[in-house]
């Protein structure tokens, strides 16, 4: 992995200055694969989609700003959000509306994320709040509706979502000729099969 100088990202609220990571090349070797599509690369970090306005607390998306370097200097800073926090910028974006599906989609998607994250990828299985759980079966259904095509995708989704019985339904439909994908649809069935919603690690 080869880091760039600091990028330069301009709040759109306060007009203040944030410096974050950037990247001149990075791989993949080694990447953990998620169920819910989600790859950890060391060698890849990710620079968050959203990011928040150390000054005045609000958030705005990377991609809308123009792309600035600083002079000289690395900066190791990601811009992760939390889940408490991915909810704060979800209902702050959405209230002000977004420029296309796609950018919807990314923004959801990192909820859907975020939610995994939070309540099961570093191993915090409390009891979830059912207004999460609200949140997160409504925007699952979402990306089921616009944005996922593939239907071993759909069909983990659902399962996630705790719609065991439209998931089995597509399971039931589905034929898979590759191997690799054949075994995740055995480790879906599996999970379907004992009501877990829980994002499991594919490779
Ligand atoms: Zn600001």
């Amino acid at each position: 992995m080869i880091p760039g100088k600091s990028q330069i990202l301009t709040c759109p609220f306060c007009g203040k200055d944030k410096e974050i990571m950037s990247l001149v090349s990075g791989n993949t070797f080694g990447a953990e694969l998620w169920s819910d599509n989600k790859q950890i690369a060391l060698m890849l970090p990710e620079i968050s989609y959203i990011q928040k306005c150390p000054h005045c607390g609000k958030y705005y998306i990377k991609e809308r700003q123009s792309v600035k370097y600083a002079k000289e200097g690395y900066s190791d800073e990601q811009g992760l959000l939390t889940f408490p926090e991915m909810k704060e910028a979800f209902s702050q974006l959405t209230a002000e509306g977004f420029i296309d599906k796609e950018e919807e989609g990314n923004v959801r998607m990192m909820l859907h994320h975020a939610y995994n994250d939070y309540y099961y990828r570093t191993g915090n299985k409390n009891v979830i709040p059912e207004k999460d759980q609200k949140l997160f079966h409504e925007n699952g259904l979402w990306l089921i509706n616009n944005l996922i095509t593939d239907n071993v995708m759909k069909t983990e989704f659902y399962r996630e979502i705790g719609d065991m019985k439209t998931a089995k339904k597509i399971l039931d439909s589905l034929v898979v000729e590759d191997d690799f994908l054949k075994q995740i649809v055995s480790s879906i069935r599996e999970r379907v099969e004992s009501n877990n919603c829980e994002v499991f690690k594919i490779q």
